[in-house]
């Protein structure tokens, strides 16, 4: 199964498209006006995690 991927919280998503330019997998797209995250492209790399400048982005145990 490997690790949880990363999931934006839509809620919280401000749509600064930060994460969406650093994702070294490309898995990260619009969706309406909220970044979302593919899970069959995401390694869980977290990089979006870190750069979310409002901590909208999670991902269990990493
Ligand atoms: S954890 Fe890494 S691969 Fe997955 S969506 Fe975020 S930046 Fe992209
Ligand atoms: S970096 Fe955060 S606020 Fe910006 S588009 Fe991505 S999830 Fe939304």
């Amino acid at each position: 199964m490997g690790k949880p991927k990363a999931n934006v919280d839509k809620k919280k998503c401000l749509a600064c498209g930060g994460c969406i330019s650093v994702c070294p997998q490309d898995a990260i797209s619009w969706i309406g006006n909220k970044a979302e995250v593919n899970p069959e492209k995401c390694i869980s790399c977290a990089i979006c995690i870190r750069t979310c400048p409002i901590g909208a982005i999670s991902g269990e145990g990493y």
